[in-house]
């Protein structure tokens, strides 16, 4: 195994992934560690972290791509940052084992603390055609890519007859009523009704939207009657909204609905755009280390943020976030653990960089992370939501102010956050910008055609005397061939 060329041989703390957690920790030590001699290296295949709970407002189109994104290069100047994949982690050997992003040689990086910070990965069922029809919203990508998907099917569908084809392109389906679902379902409908407004050739009725939710209820953050009170918002937005409802089958785009009562079929339809948010597991990377997991594949944790196996903590080793399993102390949470969202991955952030610090250099002391959730806020686009902050619930406007408020105080470093409020202002100014990249999966295609020479000229009957001089040949084509020789395709 290769070895990497110019990492430091200063006592390491080795970030793994810097998302929430990771952009933290690292962000919290960097210099702490470097004025005692040591080294913060940060691992993850993006060079950045995603702000997630933007995911749906990019798709939207009300923020900017990359402004949802925190450059790791911009903020993280005193870490030594390796674009590429952790996959494998000997703790006992204190050594990781690494994968270039750009698929080089893996190398081997030894380290004195490991933080495991991989977060999730979307969480899929074996539903045959999946994997080939459907698309999370997960990453940044995901997300620009529905939106420039949802804005030329729109465009594409008003050239069409009506019809089936026409029905296909302009349906519209999200499966899984949690927050990300409902939310992406929200202000891509918001975005559909601003881009049709400004084409004479549809109508919002020509265009399906359709929420597909196995529980009898959405959102089991918000109370019952805040996500009664949603079902009734969006299907007053014209949403399909089907609750005790599953996909079973999604060949080529043609979906089957069952009823989860009774297993029975339900409904049946074609659809060029399935989005899948229904669910998210632990990043399945820990299973290639030697750290223990719990039965949900989660690291297993303590309230001091250590991983922790049956014998106590492993000295050196720290988890938090998404990936990991901690003991929820206020008495909220799932099954005693901490639900995977962002207000905890922060905070124990925050908790984890001091208690690395107070361990190894003796600065602080080390203590258990404790939060009481303060509740959830949620956009469905222009001027509506959803809250309910520390029991007290909201609906529509003060709803939606108390999500733009929240994260846009949320989102990490002032200049992301000013960029983010910037866009905001500009979007109430001018509206939903509305305007579809093409070609983003064949940028060369132009070059490619305005490259390529013309076809040649299927040459007429000529007269001898015609064909004996220069003639009129097109100053653009080929040259002749000299006889014998083969054209170049
Ligand atoms: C659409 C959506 C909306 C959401 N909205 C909200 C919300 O409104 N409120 C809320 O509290 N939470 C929300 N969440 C949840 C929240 O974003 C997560 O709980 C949070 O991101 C968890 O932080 P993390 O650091 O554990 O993981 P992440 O932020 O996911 O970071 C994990 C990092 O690890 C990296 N990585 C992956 N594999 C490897 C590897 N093998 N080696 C190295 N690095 C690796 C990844 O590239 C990533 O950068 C939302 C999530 C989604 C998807």
């Amino acid at each position: 195994m290769a070895q990497f060329p110019q990492y430091s041989d200063r006592p390491r703390i080795l970030v793994v992934g810097g998302g929430y957690v990771g952009l933290y920790v690292a962000h919290k030590l960097q210099k702490k560690v470097k004025a005692h001699g040591g080294i913060v290296t940060l691992v993850d295949p993006l060079p950045y972290m995603t702000y997630q709970p933007f995911l749906p407002e990019v798709a939207g189109g009300n923020i900017e791509a990359r402004h949802a994104v925190v450059s790791h290069r911009m903020h993280l100047t005193e870490t030594e940052l390796i674009t590429g994949k952790v996959t494998a982690i000997d703790h006992q050997r204190r050594a990781a084992t690494v994968e270039p992003a750009d698929g080089g040689e893996p190398f081997e990086l030894t380290y004195r603390d490991v933080v495991v910070a991989a977060g999730a990965i979307t969480r899929t069922f074996p539903i045959e055609g999946l994997r080939d029809e459907g698309i999370g919203l997960k990453t940044i990508e995901e997300a620009v890519a529905l939106r420039n998907q949802l804005l030329e099917r729109i465009e594409t569908g008003s050239l069409m007859a009506p019809g089936p084809e026409r029905d296909r392109a302009l349906t519209f389906v999200v499966v899984g009523g949690g927050f990300a679902g409902i939310e992406a379902i929200a202000e891509i409908e918001d975005l559909a009704r601003a881009a049709v407004k400004k084409n004479d050739r549809l109508e919002r009725s020509d265009i399906r939207f359709v929420l597909i939710e196995a529980m009898g209820r959405i959102m089991p953050e918000v109370t019952e009657s805040q996500a009664e009170w949603v079902v009734e918002h969006l299907r007053a937005r014209g949403v399909q909204v089907k609750l005790n409802t599953s996909l079973s089958r999604a060949v080529d785009g043609r979906l089957e609905l069952i009823n989860m009562a009774d297993k029975s079929p339900s409904d049946e339809f074609e659809t060029d755009t399935l989005i899948w948010t229904a669910g998210v597991q632990a990043n399945p990377m820990v299973r290639g280390s030697d750290f223990p997991i719990d039965d949900r594949g989660r690291v297993r944790a303590n309230a001091e943020l250590r991983i922790t196996g049956d014998d106590g903590p492993l000295e050196g080793a720290w988890t938090a976030g998404d990936v990991s399993a901690v003991p929820d102390l206020s008495g909220g949470g799932v099954g005693g653990f901490c639900v995977p969202n962002a207000q905890h991955a922060v905070r124990q952030a925050k908790r984890l960089a001091k208690n690395i610090y107070a361990e190894r250099y003796g600065v602080g002391h080390v203590k258990q992370y404790k939060h009481k959730n303060l509740g959830a806020v949620a956009g469905f686009g222009q001027y509506k939501g959803v809250a309910n902050i520390m029991g007290f619930g909201m609906k529509g406007f003060p709803a939606w102010l108390a999500h733009r408020g929240y994260h846009g105080m949320a989102m990490p470093m002032f200049e992301r956050k000013f960029r983010v409020v910037i866009n905001w202002i500009l979007s109430f100014l001018f509206r939903r910008d509305t305007t579809h990249l093409m070609d983003l999966q064949t940028p060369r295609r132009q070059f490619r055609e305005a490259a390529t020479p013309p076809p040649k000229k299927q040459k007429a009957p000529v007269s001898d005397s015609s064909a004996s001089g220069s003639g009129n040949r097109d100053a653009y084509s080929e040259p002749k061939q000299p006889e014998g020789s083969s054209a170049k395709a």
